[in-house]
Formats: C-alpha cells, structure tokens, sequence
C-alpha cells in the first residue's frame, strides 16, 4: 500500500497525539538531504519547538561491547515501569565509513522495542558528523514534542563524537568495563573529562572485585580534573546491566542531579549555551553544504584541486579564489 502524502499539519497534530508512525516519517523527513523533504522537515521542527524541551536528556557512551544497549534496556525498563515514555536515538560515526552501523542493528534492545512507550531510532545512515548530530538534535525536539519526557543519545565511545552528544544532552553518563585499562577502552582523557557519570558494568561474578578496584581507580582519576560549572562532583559508580544490578542506582543519580542543576540554575543555562552552539553548528554546517553542493563551484573545485597538485597556485590562493566564485554568485 503506497503510504499517503501528509501535508505538514497532519506531521505536527500526528506527532503532538503521540503517533509514532507519524513521529517515524516526520524523522524520515529530517534524515532525508532532498531539499523538498528538509522544507518539510524545518515547518515540522518549527511548529514543535514551542511543545519540545520538557524531557531529561541523556548521554550515554563507551565502546563496542561495554554493554551499552544491555544497559539501555535495563535502564529503559526501568523508567517505563515509573510510567515514563523513553526515546533511544543513536549517533554513529562508523557508520558513514563502513557503510553497516553499529548502532544501527534493529535486533539491538529487543525487549524495548517491543514496549509501546519507547520509540528507539537507529542512527541516521549517511552524512558527515555535524549533519547527523544536526538531524539527531532535531529529532530530539519531534520527540519531545510527542510526549517523550526521557531521551537517550548513545554513541560509541571513540571518536568525536562525544563531544556532539556532550553539547545536546543534560547529563553525559560513560559506560566502562573494569581491568581493559583506558588505553584498550579507546577513551580519551577528554572523554572522562566530559562525564557526568562513570558507571564501571559488567560488576557481576567474578568480576566484582576488579570492578570495585577500578571504580577507586577512576574516582582518584576524576579528582584531578578541575571542577565542573554544573556544581556537579562526577561519580564512579558500578553496576551489572545484565542482572540489574545497580541500573536503577545510577538513574536516581542522574535525577539527583537534574534536580541539583534545576535549583542552582545550571540545568537552564547550559540548555541556552547548547542553543547557542547548535546555532553556529548549523550555520557553519548549512554554508558548507552550500558551497560544496553549488553546481558551479564543483567544477571549479576539480580544476583547483588539480592545479594545487600540480603545484600551479597556493592553496591560500586556490581557497581564496574559489570562495571568491561562490560569494559573487549569490
Ligand atoms: P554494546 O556493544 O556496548 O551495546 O554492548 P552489548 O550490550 O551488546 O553487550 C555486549 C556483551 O556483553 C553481550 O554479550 C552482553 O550480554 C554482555 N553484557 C552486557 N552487560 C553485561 C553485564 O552487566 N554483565 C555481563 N556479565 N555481561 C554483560
């Protein structure tokens, strides 16, 4: 059956019902690089802002194998049994080289997906990372403004990012496993620097004590960092995703500190400084695309490119005069 064309009324009422077919087109149109879709999308976005905002954002990363979707259903379990209505998104960087997301597989948190109050949307397939993270931040305001009051943005914890999901989300939680050591992790310092929380997983048979030691680790590790604007001292705590161990433990945490950063104003200001970033973000990400989709500026583009191989100009100049072209074309 060919699916009927939804004017972008039936996208806003649809969405504002908690009509997740509806909430899965509308972010099929965000996803989407044809301009006639992005139109769509932007009036869609536009119209819910006013209704979006309202959830607790959360970041949660480390890699490949830590147990991150384990710990997602856990967690996600959860808050749906408090009553709540859980959104998982995910950013993955790998998948624009690989082709095949890690984070894409649909078998991934089987039992989440199967519950009505949790909408869980794979990683978009293509684009470079600011796009992702642009549409990802988009699609964060449609399910808001469906009703969904708690936001999960997963991320494999070795590139960049992070620091992508850092800057759109409330409270950035890392998933680690005991005795691989930082290094084996691929977690950059910069990473722990950015957590809110560590929760160390996988802290079940004989595991507990290695786990337990790399918790007194990691909670020295964290004391050497300067401290937080958020009022916030980072936590190291231990868990088991796949028994349920502690799950809950690290989202009281999390709501602990919502609650802090609700009452010392740090919750709402670092909303607005994320506004303002993603400002720019998009601005410098939209010219990007413009310049680099122009169809004129992409013949030149491959002469240039030739003539600096060929050592016949300067990339100063070869740069300078091709944004040159684009600017006295507008
Ligand atoms: P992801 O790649 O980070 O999403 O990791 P997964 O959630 O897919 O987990 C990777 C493997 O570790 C799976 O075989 C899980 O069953 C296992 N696993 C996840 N959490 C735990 C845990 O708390 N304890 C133990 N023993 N195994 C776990």
């Amino acid at each position: 059956r060919k699916r009927s064309k939804l004017k972008v009324e039936d996208y806003v009422k649809g969405i504002l019902d908690g009509d997740v077919t509806i909430l899965s087109r509308a972010v099929t149109m965000i996803e989407s690089n044809k301009p006639e879709h992005q139109a769509v999308a932007q009036q869609i976005i536009e119209k819910c802002v006013p209704y979006a905002g309202k959830s607790v954002r959360l970041g949660i990363t480390g890699v490949p194998g830590a147990g991150k979707s384990t710990f997602i259903e856990a967690l996600g379990m959860h808050i749906l049994n408090d009553g709540g209505k859980l959104a998982v998104l995910a950013i993955d960087p790998s998948s624009e080289r690989s082709k095949g997301s890690i984070l894409g597989d649909k078998t991934r948190m089987e039992k989440l997906s199967a519950e009505k109050n949790a909408y869980i949307r794979p990683s978009p397939s293509a684009g470079s990372l600011g796009g992702v993270a642009r549409k990802t931040r988009e699609t964060i305001i449609l399910c808001e403004a469906a009703g969904f009051d708690t936001i999960f943005i997963e991320t494999v914890g070795v590139g960049q990012s992070e620091t992508a999901v850092h800057s759109m989300v409330d409270f950035f939680l890392l998933l680690m496993l005991a005795g691989a050591g930082d290094e084996l992790q691929g977690i950059k310092r910069g990473i722990m620097e950015m957590a809110d929380a560590i929760a160390i997983n996988k802290a079940d048979g004989q595991n507990v004590q290695k786990a337990q030691m790399a918790r007194t680790e990691y909670r020295n590790a964290l004391h050497l960092f300067p401290p937080t604007q958020s009022g916030w001292i980072p936590r190291v705590e231990t868990c088991s995703a796949l028994l349920d161990e502690g799950v809950d433990d690290v989202w009281h945490m999390i709501l602990e500190y919502v609650n802090n950063t609700r009452e010392n104003g740090f919750f709402k200001a670092n909303r607005r400084e994320q506004s303002k970033y993603w400002m720019f973000e998009t601005i410098n990400e939209q010219l990007k695309n413009s310049f680099y989709q122009h169809s004129e500026i992409k013949n030149e583009l491959g002469i240039y490119e030739q003539k600096v191989l060929n050592d016949e100009t300067s990339s100063f100049i070869a740069a300078r005069e091709l944004l040159d072209k684009y600017f006295d074309k507008l």
